[in-house]
């Protein structure tokens, strides 16, 4: 590590691989534009490292969660369109919608008006379609009505329409039921653009494919696809055949030995509760507990890396620490670095084996690593950028 980060714990995250992601979407679904989903910190990959590699590979936008990941990107100087789902009471917040070039999301006519009133010159929307998620955005009936309303205010120019939709299976020909609710979502779709006029037809962006879709439905394409997951290396088609070699650029969550001593009492009881020991034991406390991602489960037969060697955990998880039982391994100092997830040396501990020992998804563990831990982003399998608290910092 050349950079100074004042926490030792992080989480790494290989720039090749996402680019690897962008670039084998982008062959699938051209000449679909991408939109990128990258809320939640870029699903927990660290969203202003990640969205400047998302600019340089071509994305046409990227789908940003809320206001503020997206004030925090222009001030980093992200400069493509910045689409922003909803979170928020979007006339309380025009001001900002404006003043950092930001594209809201409109599904009713009142945010539409607010908009409008205050705009000093024409603003790009996007309206958000419910085609069959159930969730936000107008209902796929309704929005022909809703888009002549917009289409008469001023200062207003509809530049996407846009849809989340639910699930998609591959297609199956022996099974056509399972394509049938994405056909569904498509039609619904397809409908409300058709029945809304002339104007409808120019809208540059149109879309409705996340990431199973966008994969397996070229139908549903449209001329915009947002893929959230695969962008980030995972789909739930990988097994199926002609489907692009995606990678997880999630890599490795590390940390260092704080402390080293001889403990006589501490929760190294059953179920962490407290004991005093009759023999002290040699513990480690690293840096890194349930407030960084790492679950309580783990003290339940865990174990992290350390000289390539499995070193057991020996209490329960602490907020901010783990404490690891040293009693075996009189070789390991203060500083030496330590995998909770990765590979060191010949051993590794994969994301998969997290997910069972932990109980969690895999948009769970990532989105667990809060934008408060560094991450240190890697290219060529050297470091070229490291973040606290997602400013990047000199390396
Ligand atoms: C998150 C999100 C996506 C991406 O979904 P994936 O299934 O992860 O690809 C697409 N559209 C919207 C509006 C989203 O919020």
């Amino acid at each position: 590590m050349q950079a100074h980060i004042h926490r030792n714990y992080w989480v790494e995250v290989n720039l090749d691989y996402l680019k690897n992601n962008f670039q084998a979407i982008r062959k699938t679904v051209e000449p679909a534009m991408i939109m990128p989903a990258v809320k939640a910190n870029a699903y927990g990959h660290g969203i202003v490292m990640c969205c400047k590699v998302l600019e340089e590979c071509g994305a046409s936008y990227l789908g940003v969660g809320n206001l503020d990941e997206a004030i925090l990107l222009r001030r980093q100087g992200i400069k493509i369109p910045l689409l922003i789902f909803a979170g928020n009471q979007l006339e309380e917040n025009v001001a900002d919608y404006i003043q950092y070039n930001l594209i809201p999301t409109v599904f009713n006519i009142r945010q539409a008006k607010a908009l409008s009133s205050v705009a000093d010159r024409e603003i790009p929307i996007f309206i958000k379609i419910d085609t069959g998620r159930g969730r936000l955005g107008i209902n796929a009936e309704q929005f022909p009505d809703l888009f002549r309303q917009i289409e008469a205010l001023p200062n207003l120019k509809v530049e996407g329409v846009y849809s989340h939709m639910l699930g998609a299976d591959w297609p199956d020909e022996n099974n056509p039921e399972r394509s049938a609710y994405a056909f569904w979502q498509g039609q619904r779709f397809a409908q409300a653009l058709d029945s809304a006029g002339s104007g409808a037809a120019k809208i540059p962006f149109l879309q409705l494919a996340n990431t199973p879709a966008c994969i397996a439905y070229p139908n549903l394409r449209m001329t915009g696809v947002c893929p959230g997951r695969a962008i980030w290396g995972f789909s739930p088609l990988e097994q199926r055949p002609e489907h692009p070699t995606l990678r997880m650029p999630m890599v490795a969550v590390k940390s260092r030995v704080l402390h080293i001593k001889e403990a006589c009492a501490g929760k190294f009881g059953p179920n962490g509760s407290a004991v005093k020991l009759e023999k002290p034991i040699r513990i480690g406390v690293i840096a890194g507990g349930v407030s960084d991602g790492i679950s309580p489960a783990h003290a339940k037969n865990g174990y992290v890396l350390i000289k390539g060697k499995r070193i057991p955990i020996a209490s329960a998880i602490c907020l901010e620490h783990t404490i690891l039982d040293l009693s075996e391994h009189p070789d390991i100092q203060e500083g030496d670095e330590v995998v909770i997830i990765g590979k060191q040396g010949d051993e590794e501990i994969t994301i998969a084996q997290i997910l069972a020992a932990w109980n969690k998804t895999l948009v769970e563990l990532w989105t667990s690593f809060t934008p408060h831990i560094p991450r240190v982003y890697l290219q060529d399998e050297k470091i070229v950028a490291v973040t606290d608290g997602d400013i990047p910092i000199p390396v």
